[in-house]
């Protein structure tokens, strides 16, 4: 039997739903609006602190709804500065997120499920399975720690937001766009979209989804091979999302976007380290405006994948430079906690 009694969470209400709620138990509807600033623009996780909320509705609140909160369970630094925060949801499950400090920028590194479905072979993720989405909420509060991490360790602001931690984000969609969207609203944590990018397997149908919703934020691909035998042997998604499914998707996104997207794209030492491969890739470049991470292998296996060497690197380096193709290799981060990517696995 449903058990009606239960206590709803009450970040998983639209501001028109609390609206209702309100009308419906004879308040007025901008007690709404001010408890929706409370949850999110302030986080507070206590009916009791909402200090222009009166009793009676304080008490009808906590009747009717808690409000779930993530807790940072460990939190682990790493020699290089980055910060590796592995995350208790309400249900005990974990998820990790990671602080990264350059100089110019902080970025919140967060995750969008627990676990992953993908199978990508070199990703220690997949490792865990997908165990559910996380809620909006849930993602918020990861930006909402590293935030409040970031002026205590470092004394600046969270600059930047990537969605690279566990997950797939648009395997989690809506829940997701939630997110994204009190992020960036001034009634949540106002920060600019532009700074804010979104890393995805590249599912072709929900890149052409989130163009026509005209977004605001940044597109990483993480492309791996633009040899459809290749990049299915690595990553399964491939086989049911090619690379041509992918490529119209990214057209569109840009004909609607008008801005570049990023590939990410590890070399793994006989894998794709030869000329070939990067001429394919020099090719899918050639698709729509973009920039290419050439990203640092961190080894999660016992050997399978290595790093390419460093002829390698330069060799894709020239070539896509040479044709004109923006191309920056990114070391990794927080390696010696298993922070860097591809690295969280809950393994602390
Ligand atoms: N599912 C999303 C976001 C999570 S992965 C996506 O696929 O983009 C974040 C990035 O780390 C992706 O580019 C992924 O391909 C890369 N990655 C995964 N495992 C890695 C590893 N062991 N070393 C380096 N990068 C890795």
């Amino acid at each position: 039997m449903v058990d009606t009694t239960a206590k709803r969470d009450i970040r998983k209400l639209k501001l028109e739903e609390l609206k209702e709620f309100f009308v419906k138990h004879g308040e007025k509807p901008f007690r709404a609006q001010q408890v929706y600033e409370w949850l999110w623009q302030k986080s507070l996780k206590d009916f009791d602190q909402m200090s222009n909320i009166s009793l009676p509705t304080r008490n009808l609140l906590k009747t009717h709804f808690i409000i779930n909160h993530i807790q940072v369970d460990t939190m682990q630094r790493s020699i290089d500065g980055t910060i590796k925060n592995a995350v208790k949801l309400h249900d005990g499950l974990i998820v990790e997120s990671v602080l990264i400090p350059t100089e110019k920028r902080i970025t919140a590194c967060v995750s969008s499920q627990v676990g992953c479905s993908l199978d990508c072979k070199f990703c220690a993720t997949a490792r865990l399975k997908r165990m559910r989405n996380l809620n909006p909420d849930e993602i918020y509060d990861q930006v909402v720690a590293i935030k409040q991490q970031s002026e205590e360790f470092f004394g600046r602001p969270l600059t930047n937001i990537v969605f690279m931690g566990m997950g797939e984000p648009l395997l989690n969609y809506a829940n997701v766009m939630i997110a994204i969207d009190k992020i960036t609203s001034q009634k949540g944590l106002n920060m600019a979209a532009k700074r804010l990018t979104l890393s995805t397997v590249g599912i072709a149908k929900m890149i052409m989804k989130m163009a026509d919703e005209e977004v605001k934020f940044n597109l990483a691909v993480s492309l791996h091979s633009a040899l459809n035998h290749v990049r299915s042997a690595i990553m399964p998604i491939n086989d049911t999302n090619p690379l041509e499914e992918l490529a119209e998707a990214l057209k569109y996104w840009y004909h609607k976007r008008k801005q570049k997207v990023t590939y990410e794209y590890v070399v793994w030492k006989n894998i794709n380290d030869s000329e070939e491969h990067a001429q394919a890739l020099l090719k899918f470049c050639k698709i729509i405006p973009c920039k290419v991470n050439l990203i640092e292998y961190n080894p999660i296996d016992d050997g399978e994948f290595q790093q390419a060497s460093e002829q390698s690197l330069n060799m894709y380096m020239d070539l896509l430079e040479r044709n004109g193709i923006t191309t920056r290799i990114r070391k990794s981060r927080g390696k010696d906690i298993d922070a860097a990517c591809g690295q969280l696995a809950n393994k602390t």
